[in-house]
């Protein structure tokens, strides 16, 4: 049963994904101009469910869950900072740059399998804990897949690769959900919190990092409300679900 759970609700985020893909090849416009609500919304969900639920449930997992929890908070910079280090001097050319293209691909992907050991190592620990993480991981795929179609899409591929590549990073969240819950077995709750301390660093990265700066850019009240609101929900989740 949590095995089908797992797959579902795997398949379900990597679904988000796709459909971020669809809304930047057919409605780039409208997604341009409403996608920040979401981004707004899902910073909230993120910062909250991660310091309200992962990083507590890990720790009782694991005593070195917060050690953890910074190292992939740092990581996550690290490989970011790398990345945007080729990007165009400001107000130069931009050529496009493939290799660029191609390491940020590849965190996108090894973020988004993260995405999925999250989901699958949450319904290890308890049905609420997985619903939660596909909560927090579904709501900031779709933008995800947007940005993974941007990043193809600015390093001069052309439309058709950059769909392939992003549906590969769609399909690495149903997998990593996949591959984590059939690895990881109840026996092995240390690794299950250090997993859930590798996630709530990249989670934390994700929100205070990329999705707040683009807030901030088109900040207005409704968004701080928006991200106001989305931390509330993992204490609302906690009423429904515990
Ligand atoms: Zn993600």
């Amino acid at each position: 049963m949590a095995f089908l759970n797992v797959l579902l609700f795997g398949s379900l985020a990597g679904l988000a994904t796709l459909l971020g893909i669809y809304l930047i090849v057919k409605q780039e416009k409208w997604a341009q101009k409403n996608l920040i609500y979401l981004i707004s919304f899902s910073a909230g969900v993120l910062l909250s469910f991660s310091f309200v639920h992962l990083l507590p449930e890990a720790l009782d997992q694991s005593k070195g869950a917060l050690f953890v929890a910074l190292i992939s908070f740092l990581a996550f910079y690290i490989l970011e900072h790398a990345l945007t280090l080729h990007t165009c001097e400001e107000g130069g050319e931009c050529p496009p740059h493939e290799t660029f293209t191609l390491v940020s691909w590849v965190g996108l992907f090894v973020h988004s399998l993260i995405d999925g050991v999250v989901i699958g190592a949450g319904f290890e620990v308890s049905f609420a804990l997985g619903i939660l993480s596909t909560l927090a991981v579904l709501l900031h795929e779709l933008p995800e897949g947007v940005s993974s179609m941007a990043i193809m899409l600015y390093g001069g591929y052309s439309v058709r690769e950059a769909i392939k590549y992003s549906v590969w990073v769609a399909l690495a969240t149903p997998f990593g959900a996949v591959i984590s819950f059939l690895l990881l077995g109840k026996t092995n709750s240390g690794l299950v919190g250090l997993l859930l301390a590798v996630a709530a660093g990249s989670f934390l990265y994700v929100a205070a990092s990329d999705l707040i700066p683009e807030i901030h850019k088109k900040s207005r009240v409704l968004n701080i409300f928006l991200t106001l609101l989305g931390a509330l929900v993992p204490f609302i989740a906690t009423f429904l679900l515990v």
